[in-house]
């Protein structure tokens, strides 16, 4: 028996994992993504190459019956690999053996695994289509193609997994406002590569890590790909004295700060002018909202109900998370979707304030205190 219609905005990495899971449980789901398939296109990002899952977003794989062929495509990470201005790296392991790591994943090829997942599950999916509108009153979608083309589409029920820039959010709060608060950090990022090494050593610096070369006020840090690279993010002030994004405007700039302040990572950075002049300055917010959703019509899930800062590797696995109780929670027939869609912010909010929270703490203790030696001795003594 089909149950009823669910309409998804977004099929990202959550309106993707979210497509699969209520597919499976017999909705029929219709999916509409902005960008073009990335399957025949390729992959178009725009956010972090790649990315930190943990036990979190792995156990609504599991769910999802996905986890084995994600970590198929991933490399473990057990542990901080910290590296000072002075001294030698040393690794601050995550747990007392590999049964506590995290592992590094692409986000093409995440994204791509969950749309073939939820195509498989029944959903289905309209790509280059993006939400221009929606009238909350009649129920009703404005769909606009690549070449501006518009469609309407009932829409019952609306789910926007549209990212922390969402349009649905900003529909919704002209109907209602939401009590929309974003709160920049006042940092932004950068990314750059180190690439896979050609002869014997694939991966230039060591592999079952994720880097830091924490320096006070910023940091780099670098996740490792499975082809031997790995992804640098430089984490910077966006605006005011040096060093800022400001006064480190281009690539000659940059050269000299980082000759000074990372010498052990510039020289396995080998294209560094290209990518530092290539890649464009991300900005970094954390965005809270009083209502997740207006009555049984609309709801937000992931980045745009609550993106966060990157700093504790959470945003997609707090997102993975939504995913598993929305979809619980849709597929109990007792409830009207009014109800299920305020049970769920009930259940969800409180845990993604804490992880907002822990993420901006979490800024300050990987660019700073975990090359502190005071923070070094109470790790040895066990605490976290
Ligand atoms: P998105 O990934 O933004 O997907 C939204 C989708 O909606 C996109 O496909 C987009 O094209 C589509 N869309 C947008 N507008 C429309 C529209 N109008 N109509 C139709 N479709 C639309 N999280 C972690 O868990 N671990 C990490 O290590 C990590 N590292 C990060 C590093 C950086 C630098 C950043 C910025 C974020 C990081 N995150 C990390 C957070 C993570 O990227 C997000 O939490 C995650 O991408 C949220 O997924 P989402 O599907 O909600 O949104």
């Amino acid at each position: 028996m089909t149950r009823q219609a669910i309409t998804l905005i977004g099929g990202g990495l959550v309106g993707a994992l979210l497509a699969r899971l209520l597919a499976r449980r017999g909705f029929a789901v219709e999916v509409f993504e902005k960008r073009p398939d990335p399957r025949l296109a390729g992959f178009v990002g725009g956010r972090s190459i790649n990315l930190a899952l943990a036990e979190r977003g792995l156990q609504a794989l599991r769910t999802a019956g996905l986890a084995d062929d994600v970590l198929q495509r991933a490399v473990m990470m057990r542990g901080r690999m910290v590296h000072p201005l002075q001294g030698d790296s040393s690794l601050q392991r995550y747990g007392v053996d590999d049964s506590e790591v995290i592992w590094s994943v692409s986000r093409g090829s995440l994204n791509m695994l969950l749309l073939d997942a939820a195509e498989a599950a029944g959903a289905r999916f309209h790509f280059g289509h993006a939400l221009a509108d929606a009238d909350l009153d009649a129920r009703r979608i404005t769909l606009s193609d690549e070449s501006g083309t518009q469609r309407q589409h009932d829409a019952a029920v609306l789910i926007g997994a549209d990212g922390a820039g969402s349009a649905l959010r900003a529909a919704m709060d002209s109907y209602r406002p939401l009590g929309i608060r974003v709160e920049p950090l006042g940092h932004g990022y950068k990314e750059l590569e180190i690439p896979p090494g050609s002869g014997a050593e694939r991966f230039a610096i060591e592999p079952n890590a994720l880097h830091i070369w924490p320096r006070g006020g910023y940091m780099c840090i670098a996740l490792p790909n499975t082809e031997g690279s790995f992804t640098v993010t430089l984490f910077l002030p966006a605006h005011g004295p040096h060093p800022s994004f400001d006064t480190l405007a281009d690539a000659a700039a940059a050269n000299d700060f980082f000759l000074q302040d990372f010498p052990d990572l510039l020289p396995l950075i080998p294209c560094f002018a290209d990518d530092y002049d290539g890649h464009s300055v991300g900005s970094l917010s954390t965005l809270y909202l009083d209502h997740w959703h207006i009555d049984g019509r609309a709801l937000l899930v992931g980045d745009a109900a609550h993106a966060i800062v990157p700093f504790h590797g959470q945003g997609m696995n707090c997102g993975f998370e939504d995913t598993v109780t929305l979809a619980d929670l849709l597929a109990d027939t007792q409830r009207d979707t009014a109800d299920t869609f305020a049970q769920f912010q009930r259940i969800r909010k409180p845990n993604a304030d804490a992880i907002a929270a822990m993420a901006l703490e979490n800024y300050i203790e990987m660019r700073d205190s975990v090359a502190d030696p005071r923070y070094l001795a109470k790790r040895e003594l066990g605490a976290q």
